[in-house]
């Protein structure tokens, strides 16, 4: 019985011929919009730059689908909204497949082959899943519209922080009224297709194949009975049925003609921004091609066709305008309004079919979907907001490609301009002169071997702030003599040393890292040693991601992989334990950069202290404020900085003594935040290596002079 023919569901059943017609034109008219908008995105995508992101497609798609079906990035650091989003996805993609397998029979294999499989046990079970998909996709809409409406998230606010309110830019309603458009029409074809399933139910009561077998759909049989209970008759459920039938069929095909128009495109956008996401996005930042005049994004049409696909695969959730260390201190910025901005810019002018001559990204302008000289000034480019993306949005590289031509512009604050010209004309950002790089080591008990001139196991990069950096001398020399302990055979490049110009890049002036990066490439090519350690994320950052791209492949480690193994190895011997209570900020290039979350703790660890994290730690930690050039730019005065609001969140920490970073730039941030913040008596930070040398009992001179591994 269960298999008989008769168990499945008449499509348009008791519909006049014209009635079918007439749905057949407004199913092709919605077909056509669709296409249409397709059309014109990919028309606009296609107006953008080349991107190189179209290597190994078929491990793209894997990893995208597996992003998906996992819901990876939407749990994170949200996992209600991440699983809400995941009944809304599972719902959403059932029913899509539901729908897709009901036209490939009624309109393809039956009247084209006779092929007929949609009745029996297939059709029961068919209907059991998609009863329990419409009611996932209802469930999560409904937690969706919750958190909207009564939890008044102030990520979902989409108060801009770059406006005042009297800016005709200001108001982002029309952002609000899209979206509870979205989840409208959405829960109303989920409502409606039950109401509908009910009211056929009640409809052909009479019928045992239907009524015997309404328990396969669970939803639809309460709420048949519910109609029932009121009182409804076959007859009225009849005419209920047909009113609801072409409301419920003519919004979903409203639904599916406006894809490519609305919020809802981002089914498409987000999972190709995820299939073509670049996972050294921003820690590795694109070169100016050899044939391109000036550097930098000029007009909307330098941005790359990724960049544009981007910038629609932005679903406002405000992740990343929550992670934003710039927008926690009241900077004018949020990268999701960088992104939106440029995408109703893009959308001016792209969208037309003929494409405008000015289409130039003004940074004095007030017009809408601009984006001010001050945003791009605010961001420490510290990739919270890519790593936080669900969507794989890169905000990072769009962002310093505007500011190259800002400082092609000569649009930069004065002493940013000084400090840039100063390691022009003396490698270095102190305005030292070469021959003092390695001053710091003249009263080392122990002379330091010159890589230039003889094979070295490590060839220690030191940076600019351990190198002239008073405070920061300390830490270098410290190091210098653990590695000296140890038995390490390294040395330097003294003067061969230039700054390693990661935040040169990261301001902007992409002509003199190039001078850097190939001056460094060229002083440690002519070298022989198997591998470089460095105590400053942010060269270890450039040398190991962007180096390679100017020809310098090299093995680099931070040191605190490098320490961890020597004391694992019994190399470095810790004489004593200490009992300190610490927290540990992790270093945006050290951490959310290049994972190196776990070293610097076990290193903690095995000195014996207790580790507190604070709430926002490894790859959610909270910027210093200095990334991204912003350490040679003044924050105005009277506002919090970074380095400040992260004083506020260990200063909480019950007991804490020690606030310990491992980054030279780190150091000198947060030891004039703690000041400046009031907790100077209640805790000192201090670098890694000062509590590992505070271990160290350095009993007789060790000359360092062991062989090359
Ligand atoms: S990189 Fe950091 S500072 Fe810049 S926009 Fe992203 S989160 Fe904000
Ligand atoms: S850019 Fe990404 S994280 Fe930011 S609002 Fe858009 S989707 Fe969310």
């Amino acid at each position: 019985m269960t298999n008989s023919t008769e168990i499945t569901r008449v499509l348009f059943e008791n519909f006049q011929p014209e009635a079918i017609y007439l749905f057949y034109v407004f199913g092709y008219a919605a077909i056509a919009c669709f296409i249409y908008g397709t059309y014109t995105q990919i028309r606009k995508y296609r107006r953008g730059k080349p991107d190189g992101s179209w290597g190994e497609l078929l491990h793209r798609f894997i990893d995208m689908v597996k992003t998906m079906l996992t819901h990876r990035t939407l749990v994170r650091r949200d996992k209600k909204a991440g699983r809400a989003h995941a009944l809304i996805f599972f719902g959403f993609v059932l029913l899509f497949i539901g729908t897709s397998v009901i036209t490939l029979e009624y309109d393809i294999l039956e009247p084209l082959f006779g092929i007929r499989f949609w009745y029996g046990q297939f059709y029961l079970w068919f209907s059991l899943i998609l009863d329990l998909a419409g009611l996932a996709l209802i469930a999560g809409l409904i937690y969706m519209m919750y958190r909207r409406k009564w939890l008044k998230l102030p990520k979902l606010d989409y108060a801009r922080p770059d406006r005042k309110p009297e800016d005709p830019d200001y108001d982002r309603s029309n952002y609000r009224r899209e979206d509870w458009a979205f989840l409208w029409t959405l829960i109303l074809i989920g409502i409606t297709g039950f109401i509908l399933e009910a009211a056929r139910l009640v409809w052909l009561s009479d019928n045992p194949t239907v009524w015997d077998t309404r328990m396969w759909s669970p939803v639809g049989a309460a709420i048949a009975h519910l109609m029932q209970g009121i009182g409804m008759t076959p007859e009225s459920a009849s005419s209920l049925r047909v009113g609801l039938w072409w409301f419920h069929g003519l919004l979903a095909l409203s639904f599916v003609a406006l894809i490519p128009y609305t919020k809802v495109k981002h089914i498409f956008t987000a999972s190709a921004s995820l299939m073509f996401r670049d996972p050294l996005a921003g820690r590795r930042l694109p070169k100016v091609p050899d044939d391109q005049e000036s550097a930098g994004y000029k007009t909307i049409t330098d941005l790359t066709w990724k960049n544009l696909l981007h910038l629609d695969a932005c679903t406002k959730c405000g992740r990343c305008h929550e992670a934003c260390p710039a927008n926690a201190v009241g900077a004018p910025l949020s990268p999701r309004d960088v992104i939106l901005s440029l995408r109703e810019f893009a959308n001016q002018t792209l969208n037309a079919k003929e494409l405008p001559k000015a289409a130039e990204l003004d940074i004095h302008g007030k017009a809408p979907g601009q984006v001010f000289m001050e945003t791009l000034w605010s961001c420490r480019t510290c990739l919270a907001c890519v790593e936080i993306c669900p969507v794989a949005v890169e905000h990072v590289p769009i962002i310093v490609q505007m500011r190259r031509n800002l400082v092609e512009q000569g649009e930069m604050e004065p002493l940013l301009e000084k400090t840039l010209q100063t390691i022009h004309k003396s490698g270095n950002s102190f305005g030292e002169s070469k021959r003092k790089r390695a001053a710091w080591a003249k009263d080392l008990p122990f002379e330091i071997k010159d890589a230039r001139k003889e094979p070295v196991d490590l060839l220690w990069f030191v940076g600019d702030y351990a190198s002239f950096d008073p405070r920061n001398q300390k830490v270098t020399r410290a190091f210098a003599k653990l590695m000296n302990a140890a038995g390490v055979d390294f040395g330097l490049l003294f003067e061969g040393e230039m700054n390693a110009g990661n935040d040169v890049r990261r301001v902007g002036e992409e002509g003199l890292y190039e001078f850097l990066a190939t001056s460094n490439i060229q002083s440690l090519s002519d070298c022989e040693f198997n591998s470089i350690v460095t105590t400053d994320p942010h060269s270890y950052n450039t040398i190991r991601n962007e180096y390679p791209d100017f020809g310098g492949s090299f093995e680099i480690q931070h040191y605190s992989s490098v320490v961890k193994s020597l004391i694992e190895s019994g190399k470095l011997k810790l004489k004593k334990k200490l009992d300190y209570r610490v927290t540990f900020h992790d270093p945006c290039h050290l951490g959310r950069f290049n994972k190196g979350y776990d070293a610097p703790r076990d290193i903690i660890k095995m000195l014996g202290c207790e580790l507190v994290e604070m709430g926002r730690n490894r790859d959610n930690s909270f910027c210093c404020g200095a990334g991204g050039g912003r350490i040679w730019i003044p924050d105005p005065v009277g506002s919090e900085k970074p380095s400040q609001n992260r004083m506020k969140e260990a200063g909480v920490i019950e007991g804490l003594q020690v606030f310990v970073v491992s980054c030279p730039k780190d150091l000198t941030m947060f030891e004039d935040a703690l000041k400046t913040s009031g907790y100077e008596g209640k805790f000192v930070v201090r670098e890694l290596i000062e509590l590992i040398d505070e271990c160290m009992e350095y009993e007789e001179v060790v000359v360092n002079e062991t062989e090359v591994a």
